[in-house]
């Protein structure tokens, strides 16, 4: 279940689904990723109040370089540059890790048996390049995650009500689940498409069990979060933030 908590007086997002690993989802008020004028300061100390929050210095709050890829790489304490990367898989207590987001869908994965953490930046070309599969899947190669045991959240993104796609987009999200009942409608020659509800079934189809879902729809909810769409391709972005206790 997800529910909005303050930091320093200002919104999160945080869901009781991801017990036993410090997280949020920032929203507008604490934005911390933003290359628009005016936003300096305010990303300046939200930053400061975000490190305050996990208990961090702010050379430990890393973020990848994201390129709608389905690249993931493993955050290595002391190191901040994580070029053309789209998932990060947290193994240290040191790091805190945030991704940023918007529209796209924001994925939080957690192994509370190995303490190990990650989240996944799945718009439609990492919904369509499987991210989250992928992810699992080096979980359990990597470091021995068992998907049943693994908790997950399904952060707010553009919902179905707000993103129409073209055929060639729904054809290559269709071909990544097998059931796809739900995640389309056609209606007015657009395919309104459920990106969460994708990312769900490919969580599902690893074997993944317990999956909270986001209601928030970024462009619906745009006084609480960006969205790349309603607002033509705005800068400012909210952020999936975990750190390991
Ligand atoms: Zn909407």
């Amino acid at each position: 279940m997800f529910y909005i908590e303050k930091v320093n007086n200002k919104k999160i997002l945080k869901t009781t689904a991801l017990k036993g690993l410090n997280h949020c989802f920032t929203t507008r008020e604490t934005v911390i990723k933003s290359s628009e004028a005016g936003m300096e300061e305010l990303v300046k100390t939200n930053k400061v109040d975000l490190c305050n929050y996990f208990k961090i210095t702010e050379e430990d709050l890393i973020s990848p370089n994201q390129t709608h890829s389905t690249n993931i790489s493993e955050a290595k304490e002391g190191i901040k540059i994580y070029a053309n990367t789209d998932a990060i898989i947290l193994t240290n207590k040191t790091q805190a890790v945030f991704l940023n987001f918007a529209d796209c869908t924001p994925v939080i994965i957690f192994d509370p048996k190995n303490n190990i953490g990650a989240i996944a930046h799945a718009g439609w070309r990492g919904t369509a390049g499987k991210i989250v599969i992928k992810v699992i899947e080096k979980m359990a190669n990597d470091y021995g995650s068992k998907p049943e045991e693994l908790l997950s959240a399904i952060g707010p993104s553009i919902g179905k009500c707000c993103y129409p796609v073209g055929k060639e987009v729904y054809e290559q999200l269709k071909s990544t689940i097998k059931n796809s009942d739900n995640c389309f409608s056609t209606g007015s020659g657009e395919i309104f498409t459920d990106l969460k509800k994708i990312n769900k079934k490919q969580l599902e189809f690893c074997g993944v069990k317990q999956i909270d879902v986001c209601n928030f729809c970024t462009s619906c909810n745009n006084e609480l979060f960006f969205s790349y769409r309603k607002e033509n391709g705005t800068t400012s972005r909210h952020s999936a933030v975990i750190k390991l206790y």
